[in-house]
């Protein structure tokens, strides 16, 4: 019966069933005329959740870290200079795919919990007097320690050192659920994938893409093919594909968007910040620290949560789903077995999120963790019935 549980890693999420069905259809020819009717208005409608009216959107057959490599293959050439902060898994993994396509990465090494530092980018741009950075790379919301970094203040940075550095925003588990301002941030390119705000099965890169990446598509000498974003906007403006495109994703894609919509992205928004306020209240009342330094960088979709000193959080995150048939994110990284993690994020209500607070308090109360059995529920149950709007009745 564990297959009924929620999962509560932040990343795939829970797809809800009008989106399993949706994804549900007998294969199509997608050189047929009517796939354009069907793909065409995905891709406009995916704007929409990039608050983008003049990127482009360009999607792929990958996971998210294809996407990473589409941004950086199509824009830049071997020996280039990027500029990234270290503070997470996520940031440090597209640090390494850098490396490996012989790109110059100035890495600001920054303690995990903590965000982009805009200060830090600045100096280092100012210092870059030459121009030498082509591009700025921020992971939005830095799934390992629940940090989501203020991509603004990041704007902010490069224009104060006019400098004309491109910025490529992962914004892979922040996009549709949290707010997200490509044009108002000139975000150059932002990376998303279809398995986490979107609610649906892994397996499409979704990237926005402004007119200056475009333009440096031209000069760029990095490989690429399966990932060249030429190849897929000249079929892509013809309604076509230039392989065999994941059909199902795409009918999905196209449920997802209707749901985000149907619910609107600011109701989306605003139950994303009360499930994660209610998770936050909970771990307070359990007496647990969260591994965001400070509450400006508290992630509304995953939160990272220090386990006490003598304990393991890999043998929790073990327990819960060994016993309960529960899954929790484990720590990554330098996170490993300090910390655990509570996906909040996608399709999920007041009920499942409590499901899980209530799982994850009787792991504890097992492993004899110095927490109150009910404590965290309690808070977050006062919290939620303070906090509930009408909206939430129909909501996900
Ligand atoms: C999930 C995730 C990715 C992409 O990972 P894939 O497994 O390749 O889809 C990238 N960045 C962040 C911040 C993520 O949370």
């Amino acid at each position: 019966m564990s297959d009924q549980n929620p999962v509560f890693i932040p990343g795939p999420t829970n797809i809800p069933d009008r989106l399993r069905l949706a994804m549900q259809v007998q294969t199509k020819d997608h050189r047929a005329p009517d796939f354009v009717e069907t793909f065409a208005p995905v891709l406009e409608d995916t704007k929409k959740v990039f608050s983008t009216t003049s990127g482009k959107i360009i999607t792929f057959p990958s996971s998210g870290t294809g996407g990473w490599e589409a941004a950086i293959c199509n824009t830049l050439s071997p020996g280039d200079t990027v500029l990234v902060a270290r503070y997470g898994m996520f940031s440090h993994r597209w640090i390494d795919l850098c490396q490996r396509h012989s790109l110059n990465v100035q890495i600001i090494e920054c303690p995990w919990g903590s965000g982009a530092p805009a200060d830090k980018f600045e100096a280092a741009l100012s210092a870059d007097s030459d121009h030498t950075i082509k591009a700025v790379l921020v992971t939005h919301n830095e799934t390992a320690t629940g940090v989501l970094s203020d991509v603004g203040a990041v704007r902010a940075a490069i224009d104060a050192a006019s400098h004309p550095a491109m910025l490529f925003v992962d914004c892979v588990s922040s996009l549709g659920s949290v707010p997200f301002q490509m044009d108002t941030w000139g975000v150059d390119i932002a990376v998303a994938g279809s398995q986490k705000g979107f609610m649906l099965g892994t397996g499409m890169a979704i990237l926005a893409v402004s007119p200056k990446a475009l333009d440096a598509m031209d000069s760029a000498k990095l490989h690429r093919t399966f990932f060249d974003f030429r190849d897929m906007m000249k079929a892509n403006s013809s309604g076509g594909f230039p392989y065999t495109p994941p059909l199902s994703l795409i009918y999905g894609m196209r449920e997802s968007l209707k749901m985000l919509f149907e619910e609107g992205l600011e109701n989306v928004y605003a139950r994303h910040h009360r499930l994660a306020e209610g998770v936050r209240r909970a771990v307070e009342a359990w007496g647990l620290k969260l591994v965001a330094q400070s509450p400006e960088l508290y992630s509304d979709t995953v939160s990272a949560i220090y386990v006490p000193d003598g304990f393991d959080s890999n043998a929790l995150t073990d327990h819960a789903f060994a016993e309960y048939g529960v899954s929790f994110g484990i720590g990554l990284g330098e996170m490993n077995g300090r910390a655990f993690r509570i996906g909040h994020l996608g399709s999920l209500t007041d009920v499942m999120v409590l499901s899980g607070l209530a799982t994850i308090e009787m792991a504890m109360a097992d492993l004899d963790y110095p927490v109150d059995l009910g404590s965290g529920v309690i808070a977050a149950q006062n919290y939620f019935r303070n906090s509930r709007p009408t909206a939430v009745r129909s909501a996900a």
